[in-house]
This record gives structure tokens, sequence and C-alpha cells, in this order.
């Protein structure tokens, strides 16, 4: 490839070559648990982290590390970790920074999955989430202090599918000397390069737009290679000596990359959420297309939305790519190219309009995920927040008029016959 190849190019070659030994094209699916050493010298140089190979399965893949190549590359990183889910990302990347007793910010408008992870799992290992609005971002300071170790945002929130000053919150960050770690799923880095906005740490659920066509689960993590993680004491696992690999010091050894040796040598290698080499291919398969792919789901979600926003039946409607929208303005800055797929809207109905509405569409699938080649629906409040009072929903966006649409890529004519039968019926 040429220096500085582009965009759709990247998503298609990065981190691959034909196989050296059989000239397969694709990449194989390597479906081993363990390869064969060299020698003995070999392979004690692999286990010392002397020299870079593959031991087992749990640690290191082929195919996985072909994956991980083309995710770096997309979103500008020096280096990447694939994992078994979003959720896999997430904990190896907090394992890496948090000791008992540390804290992080996050912001409020989170995957629910995430609230749930950060407010309750996290209790077990005494890390303590602080919840901040990303509109406010001044008040983030006054919620930092000397056991603070990162900042957590979505760089386009789910469900609402709101846009994140990230640069703003960057600039609070560098101020305290904190990593910035954005959650990138919604977006992609079709839409949103975030390391370029002042990110240090990407994760994704590449379970969803990514991967693309729901059917496989992973997660990514990806360093920017831009957080000093040597300030003495305070990030301990990447700047003390490893008694396990004979007294290294991460950050020292690996430098700009050693974020990502981190989650794999400590946090993969004992905690064992590792992808199976089949999901990494299916996932780099879906990669491939994932420029087309992002691009029409964008423009059907813009069609959509501005159709719903013309029937009589619904009360708003809430895309920030939409002129009127009060997020428009951070959507053109930060994600010119489009809005997202994922949005809500509000039936005049209310809650029985919204139940009505999920189970009279034919083609669009009423579930609870997003970012599959099909048009997917939610009706939050008889759903993933029914436990919620109605005062807790509608603060969270997911009052009980409110429907959440994954616009799909199929033929927008026919999405939108659907919606428009099903709103008939209501
Ligand atoms: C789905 C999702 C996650 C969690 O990912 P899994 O692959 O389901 O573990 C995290 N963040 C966002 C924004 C998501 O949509």
């Amino acid at each position: 490839m040429k220096n500085n190849p582009g965009f759709n190019t990247l998503a298609i070659h990065a981190g691959a070559a034909p196989d050296p030994s059989t000239g397969a094209r694709a990449t194989p699916i390597y479906q081993t648990t363990s390869f064969v050493f060299n020698d003995a010298d070999h392979a004690a140089s692999l286990f010392g982290l002397q020299a870079f190979g593959n031991i087992y399965t749990r640690i290191m893949n082929p195919t996985q590390a072909v994956l991980e190549e083309r995710v770096a590359a997309l979103e500008g990183g020096t280096a990447a970790l694939a994992v078994a889910s979003g959720h896999a990302a997430q904990l190896l990347v907090f394992h890496a920074i948090m000791s008992p007793g540390d804290n992080f910010l996050a912001a409020r408008q989170l995957y629910g999955g995430s609230v749930n992870q950060f407010g309750n799992a996290f209790k077990s290992f005494d890390w303590r989430v602080r919840w901040v609005d990303t509109a406010d971002i001044a008040s983030f300071e006054s919620q930092i202090d000397e056991r603070t170790k990162a900042i957590f945002i979505e760089s386009l929130a789910n469900p609402g599918g709101t846009f994140v000053d990230i640069a703003g919150i960057s600039a609070v960050a560098r101020k305290h000397g904190l990593p910035l770690i954005v959650d990138n799923t919604m977006a992609t880095p079709y839409l949103i390069r975030p390391i370029e906005h002042g990110a240090d740490i990407i994760v994704h659920s590449l379970t969803k737009f990514m991967g693309g066509h729901g059917n496989s689960m992973g997660g990514v993590i990806v360093d920017g290679g831009t957080f000093d993680w040597s300030k003495s004491g305070k990030y301990p696992i990447l700047s003390e000596p490893r008694p396990e690999y004979a007294g290294m010091v991460l950050h020292a050894t690996f430098g700009n990359f050693a974020f990502a040796i981190a989650c794999r040598v400590l946090g993969l290698r004992d905690f064992g959420p590792a992808i199976s080499p089949f999901n990494a291919f299916l996932l780099l398969t879906g990669i491939e297309t994932l420029p087309l792919r992002m691009q029409r789901h964008c423009d059907n979600a813009l069609a959509v939305a501005t159709w719903l926003g013309t029937h009589d039946k619904v009360a708003w409607v809430n895309y920030a790519g939409l002129e009127s929208n009060a997020n428009h303005g951070l959507q053109q800055k930060y994600a010119p190219k489009g809005a997202g797929a994922v949005f809500t809207f509000g039936l005049k109905g209310g809650y029985e309009a919204g139940k009505r509405f999920v189970e009279g569409l034919e083609m669009v699938s009423h579930l609870a995920n997003i970012g599959d080649t099909r048009s997917l629906v939610i009706h939050p409040a008889s759903t993933t927040h029914r436990q919620l009072t109605e005062e807790q929903q509608t603060a969270a966006g997911a009052g009980p008029e409110v429907v959440r649409l994954s616009v799909g890529i199929e033929d927008i004519s026919d999405i939108i016959a659907d919606l428009e039968q099903s709103l008939a019926k209501v």
C-alpha cells in the first residue's frame, strides 16, 4: 500500500496480507488454541515479553491480530487489543488504570449496560464512578480529586443519538493529567476519529456497526499512544516494575503502545475474555464494508427522521442530523458525514401507542440491539427501562411515549412503508 492509504482502503487491507504458506487471500481463521515454539530459547523469550509471538489463543491469535491492526489503523491509534465483547474491553481498560478506592468520571448519557457495569459490577473492585453531564463540561472539575484516574464518554451517546464536545472534555482531562476514554461504538471511526479530537483510549463494541451484521460479539481497545503513563505512582500497572516479567516497567519498555500491552499481558491474560478466531474473522469481514454501510445507515436514518417529523401521530423526533435539532451544531463539527443510525422519537399516544407500534411492524425487528444491517426497533419503557419510575424513564430519554430506532440499510421505501403501516394501526 502507498503511504497514507485512505479510509476505504484501510477498511479492506489494514493488517492483512495473503497467507505466506498457502496464498489464501482472505484472512484465515486460525482455529487453534496453541502454537509450536521454534526452540526452548524462543519459548522463553515469548514468555518473558522479549519477543512478540503467538503462545496461546487466550492471549493472542493471528486472526485476532489482523482485526487489531485494522481497527488501530481506522482509529489512528498505535495498537489495539480485540476481546470477547464491548463490556470485556471496558473491564480490561479500567483494570489497567484503577486501584481499589480510585474513581473515574463517566458521562450520565451512556449505553444502559455500561451504566450497570460502572455503577454496580465495578463496586466489587471498589472502583467508584462519578456521573457527569456532558452538556455541562464546566461541572466536571468539581468532581475531580487526587484519586480520579480517567474520564469516560461516548462520542455519540446511546440511546438519544447525542453528540458530545470531545475536544472540550479532552481539554479538562489534559489539564488534570487524566486519560480520556471514548466509547466510539455508535459513531465508528467512519463518522468520528476521537483520537484526532484529544481522546487517549478508544473502546468499541464491535458487536454493533463495526461488525455490522448482528452475528458476532466482540470488543476492542485502541491505544492512542498519546498519554504519558510515567507519572509516578498514579498508574502503577504501567509505571511500576512487574514481578512476573522480571521487573519490566511496561511504559518504559513499550512506549506509545504500553497501554495496549498492559491490557493484553495482564488484563486479558488473567481475566480471560478472549475473542474466538471465528468471531474475529466475521468482524473483519464486516469491517471491509464499514464505510459503505455507515453512509447508507446515515442517509436512511436522515430520511426516516425527516419523514417521521411530518407524521401526525408523531409528537417529536430527536435526530441530530435534522437542522432543527439542538445537537445539530456539534454533529456538523464532529461528524459532518452523518448523524448515525440510532435515534428516538415520541408517539402522541404515549405508552400504549409505543407498545402497539413495535408490535405492528412486519419487517423492522423488535429486539434489544443496534447496528445491524436490518432495521431494529425497541420501546424502552416496556423493555430495557421498565424497572424505572416514569420520572426516571423520562430523565433517561426513555419516557413512556419514546421509541428507539436503529435504521438499517434496506431500501428506504420499504423501511418507511413498514413504519407507515404500523403507525396507521396505532
Ligand atoms: C452494546 C454496547 C456496549 C457493550 O458491548 P457488548 O459487545 O454488548 O458487550 C458498549 N457501549 C455501547 C455504546 C454499546 O452500544
